[in-house]
């Protein structure tokens, strides 16, 4: 795996990372499977070794490093298991709409304890009624003198259990035309009067991540917690949301490889008709069609990051991405859970696991559709 903007630096904070993940995460990931969380212990532990938030200035507490440290990180989770994308959702979704968007007020208050793993946040844009078409969200945010009385219904919301600090997306404006102009985003505190969460949801896959509905019944939320200006916050979703489209695109790419590692190893150890299977032309034209597919979204990806890293305009990229190597990871599960035969569909092997893990990534951060229509509407149609 060669990266275009990873320097030795970047390898030798991989390898520690491994090292650390190979202890705290990798013997405790099934049974995280299993209890459908990720203890908060272990997002401290990440916090304590500075693997959360590494981009956060000094001041706040962070290590003030460059992007390609985060993009080590979410590599290196997935490949323990896409359970795991809850810390990146927080370190490289969540937390840089606090850093580009926040006062310096807001910055001292929150940022030091998301960078120790003792606050752990989240973003709630979708709702029942809402999710690809985000100026219809219903939820209702109405200034009463010193705070907002915030009203409405999320759901799907990742680290929602978990969450001490919620963004959320709401209508400041209801009347607003157009419906966009009249979305802000206001920050929720856990221990906010009229703010509970709802039922921890029940995925097909990701069982460890955690995704819950939240209920805001007439929520009281200071004024002081507005992020930005009141009607800026469609516009702020749309910039940050080409980080979080990047995102899945790596952890698909490294999905992929990981699935990619272990069928050969397997094709190589399992015999049929007296031979390894590895033998047969079929798997070797399989394992042939994988690897170049998996070399050509690395082209492509690593290419893409290092504009992203360059403050590049990447919108139309980030789209093609997003929908071609989350795709391409599911078509790679498929193959390679048939590669592993019968065994393939047991749950104590991992592939079995990818494989039901894998098909979200077309889903979330924006359908792989809402990438086709951005791509087509910048081609011109
Ligand atoms: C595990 C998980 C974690 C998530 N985490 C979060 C989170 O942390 N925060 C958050 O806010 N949301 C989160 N989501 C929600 C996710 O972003 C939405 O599910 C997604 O945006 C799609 O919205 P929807 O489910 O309402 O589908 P819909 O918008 O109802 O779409 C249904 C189908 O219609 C298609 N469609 C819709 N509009 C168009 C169109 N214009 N053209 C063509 N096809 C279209 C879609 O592509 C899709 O195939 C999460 C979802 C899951 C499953």
């Amino acid at each position: 795996m060669k990266h275009l903007y990873l320097q030795e630096e970047h390898e030798i904070f991989r390898k520690a990372l491994r090292k650390f993940l190979e202890k705290e995460a990798y013997p405790f990931y099934e049974q995280w499977e299993e209890e459908r969380i990720i203890p908060r212990a272990f997002w401290e532990k990440m916090g304590a070794q500075g693997y959360l938030c590494p981009d956060v200035d000094e001041k706040y507490g962070g290590s003030g490093v460059d992007w390609g440290f985060s993009v080590v990180i979410n590599e290196e989770l997935e490949r323990v298991g896409s359970g795991l994308v809850g810390i990146g959702l927080h370190s490289d979704i969540v937390i840089p709409y606090i850093t580009a968007f926040g006062t310096e007020e807001q910055k001292t208050r929150w940022l030091p304890k998301c960078v120790t793993g003792e606050t752990i946040t989240a973003i709630a844009m979708t709702e029942p009624g809402a999710g690809s078409d985000l100026a219809n969200i219903q939820t209702t945010a109405i200034l009463d003198g010193d705070h907002y009385v915030l009203n409405g219904q999320k759901t799907f919301i990742t680290n929602g259990i978990h969450a001490d600090l919620v963004i959320v997306a709401c209508k400041t404006d209801p009347k607003a035309t157009p419906k966009h102009k009249g979305v802000s985003l206001l920050v929720v505190e856990r221990d906010t009067v009229g703010f509970s969460r709802g039922r921890k949801l029940n995925k097909v896959g990701l069982h460890s991540q955690d995704t819950a509905e939240l209920i805001f019944e007439d929520a009281k939320v200071p004024k002081e917690n507005l992020l930005g200006e009141e009607g800026k916050g469609f516009q702020y979703l749309m910039e940050k949301l080409q980080q979080e489209r990047l995102l899945v695109a790596i952890a698909a790419q490294a999905a992929a490889e990981k699935m990619f590692e272990m069928t050969m190893s397997y094709v190589k150890s399992r015999q049929a008709f007296g031979v390894p299977i590895s033998k047969f032309q079929n798997t070797q034209f399989k394992m042939a069609e994988m690897a170049t597919e998996i070399e050509m979204g690395r082209a492509f990806l690593d290419q893409l990051i290092a504009e992203h890293m360059n403050k590049q305009e990447v919108v139309n990229k980030v789209s093609m991405a997003k929908w071609k190597l989350t795709e391409t990871a599911r078509k790679i599960a498929t193959e390679c859970m048939q590669l592993h035969g019968g065994y393939g569909y047991m749950e104590e092997y991992e592939i079995a696991r990818r494989y039901r893990d894998i098909p979200v990534a077309s889903i979330y951060a924006g359908t792989n559709e809402i990438m086709k229509t951005i791509i087509a509407k910048n081609l011109g149609f």
